[in-house]
């Protein structure tokens, strides 16, 4: 396995745009945790499996009716040999994600699928809410981004052309189930750098980050 940064923290953080810009800096891939998460409920819906059905849900996991793809733009999903990455960014899945990440079962059967990620080149960036505690509890780099509620509210709704008030309110319903569920809640862990992104621009935050990083790294490697 290569040396491994994680980044986690609440809906819409930015997680994905700083972890393209790291991926692109250090030559690694990155991968959204989340998109696994996304995946299995959009194929849960697909297949009619309820989003309650633990036991299905984990057997889903493990099929290759589906399966997420890194590439140095984004994390790819696949559905039944098509392309569904658009489909899963909506925020409505969003939240069926939040719903099947809360059972035990189904994410230690995406955990594997999680890790292999790191074995596909010398490093690697994963993004989600547990990257840094459970999935890669041991990488060398680890960094939790937060930033207030309205003003990811606000990022997301630009992105995806939505009404902001709606955002905020969904987006608090969503970081309120992760961050208090009982397996692998989101939290930021230990060792973590915390920044809060709420009035730094991202030219910002990828110099800190990077700063950070590459002190971690020299030392670890
Ligand atoms: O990051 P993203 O918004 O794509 O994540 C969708 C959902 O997947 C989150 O709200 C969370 O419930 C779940 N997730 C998780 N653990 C991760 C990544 C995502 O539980 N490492």
């Amino acid at each position: 396995m290569g040396y491994v940064i994680t980044v986690d923290g609440p809906a819409a953080s930015g997680k994905s745009s700083l972890s393209r810009e790291l991926s692109k800096k250090l030559n690694i891939p990155w991968v959204s945790t989340g998109a696994f998460y996304r995946g299995l409920a959009f194929a849960a819906i697909q297949r009619k499996i309820a989003l309650t059905d633990k036991v299905a849900l984990s057997e889903l996991a493990l099929s290759s009716i589906w399966k997420v793809e890194m590439t140095p733009e984004k994390t790819q999903v696949w559905f039944d040999g098509q392309d569904v990455t658009e489909k899963i960014a909506q925020e409505e899945v969003g939240n069926f994600a939040s719903q099947v990440s809360h059972y035990p079962e189904v994410r230690s059967s995406l955990l594997d699928l999680q890790r292999n990620c790191a074995f596909k080149a010398e490093g690697l960036v994963a993004e989600g809410r547990d990257c840094g505690t459970v999935v890669f509890p041991q990488a060398e780099a680890k960094i939790y981004l937060t930033a207030s509620s309205e003003n990811r509210a606000q990022r997301r709704a630009q992105e995806l052309g939505l009404d902001e008030k709606k955002l905020v309110v969904q987006q608090q319903k969503r970081d309120h189930q992760d961050s208090t569920r009982k397996t692998a809640p989101m939290q930021a862990p230990k060792d973590a750098l915390v920044l809060d992104t709420t009035e730094l621009n991202f030219n910002e935050v990828v110099t800190q980050v990077h700063k950070f990083v590459q002190q971690k790294i020299h030392k670890a490697i």
